[in-house]
């Protein structure tokens, strides 16, 4: 700025000729007196020196110098280290600012900035900044160093009014603004803090700004939709979007604070959890679809919600999945809500498609005798609703300890599957399979065994199903499958070896590759090689299943249809695919002997793998009784104690004969070559 402006007579006693002053760099003594006075833009030694000597005060007006403006200036300087003031320029278009520092002294001199501001340009500015302030969105109101509302913008009017329903002139207000007590809520939001719903329902926020010297700058601004938006946005993050209902999130909150209360009440309180679970709904989406299934839900928990009580919640956790809480004194109030809870949930609903029906499978944990936390709570309703769903006509099922061990053990197990599959601590049993008429070796079936390094022996029927439902089951079979095919592939006699495949190998993509790799590296002739299925095994999707087995079956390979006999559809599971051997359970050979059903299936089945044109062998023969008739009867072959146990290799070639009744007698100068 290079302001160098036309002289104009001093305007009044004392006070200097501004016009003719440029922006400068100034000192002023502790009296007032100028010490120094440098303007920036060019040397003006003859301005210096009109200054030097001259007093602070004449630069200002005849009447701010009578109101004792200057000093107030110089005084609060040096109180508060900083002040800032606008001098009037009286009979000059121009104006000008002085701003003052205080030194580190309380008595020394001060520093301050001299600047002039073109008028256009200040005229401008002014305009513009209270066009600007008028037209921002937000409230803004200076609060002077007492409190007092000062200034403040169109906005800020607009906001009184709204916050008043008299709407006083605002004049009057920024009085009553600090004492009137009908704006409480509106001085909450002057002194910064806190949020002010209208009576329009809108909700502003309040922040500020001090300055310097004392002012307080506050902006308000309207933040209905940010409200209503974080509010909305809470309620999806706490609510199930389909029924409404609070989500597991939500619940577990709940519970928490309901666990706390129920702790810290000398009433005696208890808070159940209730897990829930729906039977047959997958049936009702896969039938009817998922619109239907939407229905079924949304049914339900309207039936739940409309018939709750106050210390009752109930949540949807995703899926089919529910659960509930109530908090409770008496064991009866607790039967009644869940009597309650199965009622609706099994209640008839009319579908456009017809009637359909749903059960539920539900297990009800208490705080506190079954467990302390939320998160215990939870997880021992889980155990106690899966224990429902498995038992046949239960469909309440309340937690007690034994449970939680029960499942804390098939976990273990599932965990230290993986680690028992690295570390080598399964291996192979072969049991001895022979030819009916002739007595002759015909295979030995693989059975699989694991030394747990703490439990010691564990039988395949214990961990078998833990390795289905965790997956291990697959790495444990392939491993089973090498090691099963390799042995073999040194015997010296060509004997069958029979292998199980679970379910779950059979539903596994790679199976087919892997089997003729396993057939590949081992050497073992694929004629040798023979998979014992279950018809579970073709359950989940009989038509993958069927075309995975011809696949195998292609190789050479041949399949046993493992445990016939105990499944759904036996007979038709023989007319869907060739199999090549018919292993009749060990729960008919058992019955040989006590029941005469027994003896008529048998004789059934034999009869119909005649007529299929496929061996039948028999599982489980352990007296000479069951033997003989199974030879008159005109069975194939012969599994069993009686003809020898499951045996590892080592014993099979020495001497583990003998444990078998001598039985195996033979076979082991056949393996040993
Ligand atoms: P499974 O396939 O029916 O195997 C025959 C089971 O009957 C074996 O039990 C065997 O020890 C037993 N057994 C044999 N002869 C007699 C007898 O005369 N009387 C009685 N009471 N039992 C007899 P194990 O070895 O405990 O195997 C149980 C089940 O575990 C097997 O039943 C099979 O389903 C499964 N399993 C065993 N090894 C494997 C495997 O490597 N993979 C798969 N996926 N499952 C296997
Ligand atoms: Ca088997
Ligand atoms: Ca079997």
């Amino acid at each position: 700025m290079d302001a160098c402006l036309s002289t104009v007579a001093s305007q009044g006693p004392g006070q200097i000729a501004l016009g003719t002053l440029t922006d400068a760099i100034v000192k002023i003594s502790p009296s007032g007196k100028f010490l120094a006075w440098e303007p920036v833009a060019q040397q003006n030694d003859w301005m210096s020196s009109q200054m030097l000597g001259q007093n602070f005060s004449c630069l200002f007006s005849p009447s701010s110098q009578r109101e004792g403006v200057p000093a107030r200036n110089l005084l609060a300087a040096r109180r508060r280290g900083y002040s800032t003031c606008h001098l009037a320029l009286e009979g000059s278009s121009s104006s000008a600012r002085i701003v003052l520092v205080g030194g580190e002294l309380e008595d020394g001199p001060l520093v301050g900035f001299f600047f002039v501001s073109h008028p256009d340009e200040r005229f401008e500015r002014s305009r513009y900044e209270s066009l600007a302030l008028d037209h921002i969105p937000s409230a803004v109101c200076v609060l002077a160093s007492s409190g007092e509302p000062v200034f403040h913008n169109r906005q800020f009017e607009k906001l009184v009014v709204e916050t008043d329903a008299c709407s006083p002139p605002l004049l009057a207000t920024s009085a009553s603004i600090a004492t009137d007590e009908r704006y409480k809520p509106l001085r909450a939001l002057l002194e910064g803090t806190g949020l002010l719903r209208l009576s329009s329902g809108r909700v502003m926020r309040s922040t500020f700004i001090d300055t310097p010297e004392g002012e307080r700058i506050v902006t308000i601004n309207d933040i209905t939709e940010q409200h209503l938006n974080e509010k909305q946005y809470a309620h999806l993050a706490n609510h199930d979007a389909l029924t409404g209902l609070p989500n597991r999130r939500c619940f577990i909150e709940m519970l928490e604070s309901e666990v706390f209360s129920a702790a810290k009440s000398k009433a005696g309180l208890r808070v159940a959890v209730i897990g829930i679970d729906l039977d047959r709904f997958k049936y009702i989406n896969d039938t009817y679809g998922h619109s239907a299934g939407d229905v079924v839900l949304r049914t339900i928990s309207d039936r739940l919600v409309s018939d709750i009580g106050a210390n009752e919640v109930v949540a949807r956790f995703g899926g089919d999945e529910f659960a509930a809480m109530k908090t409770y004194v008496d064991d009866m109030q607790l039967k009644e809500f869940v009597a309650r809870i199965q009622r609706h949930i099994t209640e008839p609903m009319l579908l456009p498609h017809g009637k359909v029906v749903t059960g539920a499978s539900i297990g009800v944990a208490v705080y506190p005798n079954d467990a302390q936390d939320r998160e215990s709570l939870i997880k021992n309703a889980d155990l106690a609703m899966y224990r429902a769903k498995t038992r046949i006509g239960e469909t309440i099922c309340y937690f007690d300890a034994s449970l939680d061990e029960v499942e804390r053990m098939r976990l273990k197990l599932a965990g230290d599957i993986w680690d028992g599959v690295e570390q080598g601590q399964f291996f192979l049993n072969y049991q001895i399979q022979k030819t009916a008429d002739t007595n002759v070796t015909s295979g030995y079936e693989a059975l699989l065994r694991w030394r747990h390094p703490t439990m010691g022996l564990i039988a395949p029927d214990r961990f078998i199903e833990i390795a289905e439902q965790c997956g291990a089951i697959i790495p444990l079979g392939d491993w089973v499958l090498d090691k099963a095919c390799s042995e073999a592939a040194k015997w010296s006699v060509p004997h069958r070896i029979a292998v199980n495949l679970s379910p779950l190998q059979l539903g596994d993509v790679q199976i087919v590759d892997r089997i003729r790799e396993i057939l590949m590296t081992s050497g073992l002739a694929p004629s040798r090689l023979e998979l014992e299925i279950t018809e579970t095994a073709l359950m989940a999707d009989r038509t993958r299943a069927l075309h995975i087995l011809r696949q195998i079956k292609a190789f050479g390979v041949s399949i046993a249809l493992d445990d016939f006999g105990t499944g759904y559809s036996s007979f038709e599971t023989l007319r869907a695919f060739p199999f090549d051997r018919i292993k009749l359970d060990r729960s008919f050979v058992a019955g040989i002997d006590t029941t005469r059903h027994a003896k008529a299936f048998i004789r059934a089945i034999l009869a119909l793998g005649k007529s299929l044109k496929v061996p039948v062998l028999a599982e489980g023969v352990e007296t000479a009784g069951q033997r003989d008739f199974l030879l008159t009867e005109g069975l194939d072959e012969f599994q069993g104690f009686l003809f020898g146990r499951p045996l590892d290799l080592e014993s099979i070639y020495f001497g583990g004969e003998e444990q078998s009744q001598g039985a195996t007698y033979g076979c082991v100068r056949e393996l040993l070559g």
